[in-house]
């Protein structure tokens, strides 16, 4: 039975501060890659698209806004002292100021340890990335595990419901980690009870020693792992962080490999 655990994993670097841009910054104090470095000049509000004023972000409507909104407060007859850390938040919630970080890096790992692949998710760990990334680097059904480890394997097997993918996912069990589901996933979800639920499948626990047949936190280990290497990724270019990540996974699994053959 093939087994295969995958996991993200909150390591990043900088990258374009448009959604889901793969496109290298041209230098660590740019916030756009070159195809998009005009929109350095284009108000950060949403549905905005007027030039921004000089070493700002924002035109000058949201600028007006923003004067109209601190004569309202003041006023206020009175602001409580418990208010004023409220008033210290950035006014445009939800919007990039400043530079980017990509979102994390996505792991497919073998209960022994080794790395099968790694990529890298600029906007989230949305299924719509999940579920292509799975397909690239196991293009076929074959290829795919029979027992797959997901944390979130719930909303992915939900969300492949009548999508054309969920072909490709047909041979394969996606279960849920059993101390992640005792203490993430709620008993009363239907589907992730009866989908995910690693009690469900009795063939992958080991009667005889106890124990369930894989290793499922091999990711968590592995993520482990590679945070140890945050500081030195932090401050990388894409190029840099890339490379040092391949190199550093590239020699675990030798030396895993070598560790597994004596
Ligand atoms: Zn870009
Ligand atoms: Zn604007
Ligand atoms: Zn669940």
């Amino acid at each position: 039975m093939s087994c295969a655990v995958t996991d993200g994993v909150a390591i990043s670097c900088l990258c374009c501060a448009v959604h889901n841009c793969p496109l290298p910054l041209p230098s660590s104090h740019a916030c756009f890659c070159i195809p998009h470095a005009h929109l350095e000049y284009v108000c950060i509000f949403p549905g905005c698209n007027a030039p921004t004023q000089l070493d700002m972000q924002t035109s000058e409507q949201e600028e007006e806004e923003e004067e109209e909104d601190e004569e309202d407060e003041e006023n206020k007859v009175q602001v409580k002292v418990q208010d004023k850390q409220e008033q210290l938040q950035p006014k445009y919630k939800g919007l990039h100021f400043g530079r980017c970080r990509m979102h994390n890096k996505q792991f497919v790992v073998c209960p022994c340890s080794i790395v099968l692949a790694w990529a890298t998710f600029y906007g989230s760990e949305g299924m719509f990335s999940v579920a292509p990334f799975l397909m690239s680097i196991l293009p076929t059904c074959k290829a795919m595990p029979e027992v797959l480890f997901f944390d979130n394997n719930c909303t992915l097997g939900q969300y492949l419901i009548g999508r054309p993918e969920a072909k490709h996912f047909k041979e394969t069990v996606l279960v849920v980690d059993v101390f992640h589901y005792k203490t993430k996933h709620a008993d009363n979800n239907v589907y992730c009870s009866t989908h995910c639920n690693l009690a469900s499948f009795p063939e992958l626990y080991d009667l005889a020693s106890e124990t369930w047949t894989f290793n499922s936190s091999a990711c968590k280990q592995t993520n482990t792992w590679i945070c140890k290497y945050q500081g030195q990724l932090q401050e990388m270019s894409a190029i840099q962080f890339e490379f040092f990540l391949d190199e550093v996974i590239k020699a675990r699994n030798e030396a895993i490999v070598e560790g597994l053959e004596h």
